[in-house]
């Protein structure tokens, strides 16, 4: 049987595995930070005008330039993000993956680097080695937070094409300031100038506000969005990004003609309609996500702050690691996210009713191994 190796595939891929949480089919999901509650009937019903809509309009190409579903994004984000951005800052892909890989088609690429400061979102050196980018890893402090003074430093050591800061962070839920992406976004420019990419694909959770009002007068920033998450969508796949103009007209030399179809477009703005309802349970689960680490707490876990819509906790250095642990809680039908950072593991909030689940499993495995 023909295996991968034994294909010409590119020297960097050989040895790799595709990313991706393993999809267990166990009553309590809690791995992959998605938003628990299926869209409202309401909802669903306008996605299916919309979608039929489109649908006697699929002879046809979609509109290449997703402009309606552009400008809708940014009212959006004018509306919620306390900074004005137009259609023209705006670019929508499937899924914020598929922004950043352009991004970094565009911006990175043969003999150039990125970098990233880890733990984070791992997809960003995957995407960037699929792009043919080097990827570095940059320093964070013992805490999760970026460690300003040693990433200015860095970039002014390695001078990467693009700097990505993710905020909230995925997988410790830490968010940036903006005193640091303003010091990172400086040390950038003075180094190349390069790219500065801000992944706030867990915005909408945060206690802070968004760091979109940085982009005035720094054309070389980006801000990534998905309605993946706060949207309750992921499912449709669809992310987008705000910068300058430039930015914009840049990432369509590498974009796919016609690359978000007539469906997508349509259900995105179905799903926009609902933003109101929809950022209501962006609130519940910010209380529960607020209630997750008090209670985890309170069970004598140590949990990193969190501004998205999930907890790392920990720390489980016995034997077996969080490796065990995050086993002993799948055998009680809980399924949560062993990340690999040595000690930790991520639960995403849930329903009510799914995180009593996760605590009460957190509960009896941690009894059994004390
Ligand atoms: N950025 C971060 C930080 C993420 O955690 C994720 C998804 N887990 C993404 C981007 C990609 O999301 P999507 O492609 O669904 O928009």
């Amino acid at each position: 049987m023909t295996g991968i190796d034994d294909l010409p595939i590119r020297d960097e891929l050989r040895g790799k595995s595709p990313y991706g949480a393993p999809q267990l089919d166990v009553p309590v999901r809690l791995n992959t930070n998605e938003n628990p509650y299926p869209l409202p009937e309401e909802l669903v019903r306008r996605i299916a005008e919309r979608v039929s809509d489109a649908a006697r309009t699929l002879n046809r190409y979609p509109d290449r330039d997703a402009v309606v579903l552009r400008t809708e994004l940014a009212a959006y984000l004018t509306r919620t993000a306390g900074y004005k951005v137009g259609p023209r800052n705006v670019w929508a892909a499937n899924g914020s993956n598929e922004v950043i890989q352009q991004l970094l088609q565009t911006f990175g690429g043969e003999g150039r680097t990125a970098i990233g400061f880890e733990p984070s979102y791992s997809m960003h050196g995957i995407i960037a080695r699929g792009t043919g980018t080097e990827w570095l890893s940059g320093p964070r402090h013992d805490d999760f937070t970026i460690d300003t003074e040693a990433a200015v430093a860095t970039i002014a050591e390695r001078r990467p094409d693009v700097v990505f800061i993710c905020s909230p962070n995925n997988p410790t839920g830490t968010a940036v300031g903006r005193d640091t992406v303003v010091a990172l976004y400086e040390a950038a420019q003075a180094a190349k100038p390069s790219m500065v990419v801000v992944d706030e694909a867990y915005g909408e959770f945060s206690h802070r506000e968004s760091l979109l009002p940085l982009l005035e007068g720094r054309p070389n920033l980006v801000v990534t969005r998905t309605m993946s998450k706060a949207f309750g969508a992921a499912g449709l796949r669809l992310g987008y990004l705000a910068a300058d103009p430039a930015v914009v007209d840049a990432v369509q030399l590498v974009r796919l003609p016609y690359h978000l179809s007539a469906v997508t477009q349509a259900t995105a703005l179905a799903a926009l309609e609902h933003t109101d309802t929809l950022l209501g349970y962006v609130e519940r689960l910010k209380d529960e996500r607020d209630r997750l680490v008090r209670e985890l707490r309170a069970l004598g876990c140590e949990v990193t702050e969190s501004d998205a819509n999930f907890v790392q906790f920990g720390r489980f250095d016995g034997k077996g690691g969080a490796h065990a642990v995050w086993q002993a809680l799948l055998d009680q039908g809980v399924l949560v996210r062993d990340n690999g950072v040595p000690g930790w593991l991520r639960v995403s909030a849930g329903t009510p009713e799914e995180n009593d689940a996760f605590l009460d499993a957190v509960r009896a495995v941690t009894k059994e191994t004390n």
